[in-house]
């Protein structure tokens, strides 16, 4: 990941120097937060995610109320709030074993009356004890983007502090605070959809569709697009892209059959929108382009006709390898459509 905060990152070494050394032995796991997330993180990464949307909830619903408190009582619910209510009904996760920490100021440890004599940059930079529990936390981790994003929610209050000095960030009132806390959980949510998506873009993600459309002549139709083009907006939505190709195999019956443009080809072109949790699928035609078919009747001759190549309609379906649905209608004569659309990722290509 880019470092945004070139001193930031500074700290975050050396500190992470001082503390790997420091808490060497009581360690001893198999993670050390390093490891680049793969497949086998998917499942951790969605419930980081998750509580870290619960989280982000929780202080959201929290505004209100403290809004109405004066500056000392807001400061103590706010806080009363965050060590115990607010992290009720989270998953356990490998990170959520070490336990709550949050950003806390080097001005903290400083006397108000000596504020005066530091920077911001120095009054809102992480406190050793922050840092060091940021880099624990971090290292406990399955993988390297879960850490990540621990580091930008703290660096979001960092950089705030930063933003309107360290003064009036002290002396925030609460409901401010459970604002502020909203857009660092904010800040840690898309680090965390980003990298589930960046994950999909190079773990084969495709969806397949096959449908049958029957009740007298019968197109069966197979198609798939691999969505390998990963593209982030500001809004925060994430969107994929892919291409691919349907093929259609046209079948008549009574008497009749195609002699040829039986089988045919529709190139196809998709888009999947993602929240992280769930995917919203959607698959078109890139040319609409009639096939022609020719035919031969037993006894009476043949003819030509045309078929439209088929698409499925847009589903929504989990975030999830192997997450599928049906889609139909009933039509005459036992036919009508029938039809599956199902996402894969991190499965091998073929
Ligand atoms: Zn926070």
């Amino acid at each position: 990941m880019l470092a945004r905060n070139p001193k930031l990152t500074v700290i975050v070494v050396l500190v992470a120097v001082v503390a790997t050394v420091a808490l060497m032995p009581v360690a001893g796991a198999q993670n050390d937060g390093s490891r680049a997330c793969s497949c086998e993180d998917i499942g951790e990464l969605q419930a980081e995610l998750r509580n870290a949307q619960r989280l982000q909830r929780a202080f959201q619903a929290q505004i209100a109320e403290l809004r109405r408190m004066g500056p000392e009582s807001a400061r103590i619910a706010l806080q009363q709030f965050a060590n115990g209510p607010a992290r009720q009904g989270l998953e356990q996760t490998d990170g959520s074993r070490t336990g709550e920490f949050d950003y806390g100021a080097r001005g903290e440890a400083i006397d108000e009356q000596n504020w005066d004599r530091h920077g911001a940059d120095e009054l809102c930079a992480l406190s050793a004890e922050s840092m060091q529990r940021l880099e624990q936390a971090a290292r406990a981790s399955r993988c390297a983007d879960i850490g990540e994003a621990l580091r930008a929610h703290e660096e979001r209050h960092h950089a705030f502090c930063r933003a309107i000095g360290y003064r009036p960030y002290h002396a925030m009132h609460g409901a401010d605070r459970a604002a502020e806390e909203v857009e660092a959980y904010g800040a840690q949510i898309q680090v965390l959809r980003h990298a589930l998506v960046r994950l999909l873009e190079r773990s084969n993600a495709r969806v397949t569709f096959s449908e049958q459309l029957g009740g007298g002549d019968e197109l069966r139709t197979e198609g798939e697009v691999a969505f390998n083009h990963y593209a982030a907006y500001e809004n925060g939505e994430m969107l994929m892209r892919g291409v691919g190709q349907a093929t259609g195999r046209y079948r008549m019956v009574g008497g009749c059959s195609v002699t040829s443009g039986a089988e045919f080809t529709e190139p196809l072109a998709g888009n999947l929108h993602t929240d992280g949790e769930m995917a919203e699928i959607t698959l078109y035609q890139t040319s609409m382009v009639d096939h022609p078919i020719t035919f031969q009747c037993f006894g009476h001759g043949g003819g030509q006709t045309s078929v439209l190549g088929a698409a499925p309609p847009n589903v929504t379906l989990p975030l999830r390898d192997g997450a599928s649905t049906t889609y139909g209608l009933s039509g005459p004569r036992g036919g009508g459509l029938q039809g599956r659309v199902t996402l894969e990722f991190c499965r091998s290509s073929g």
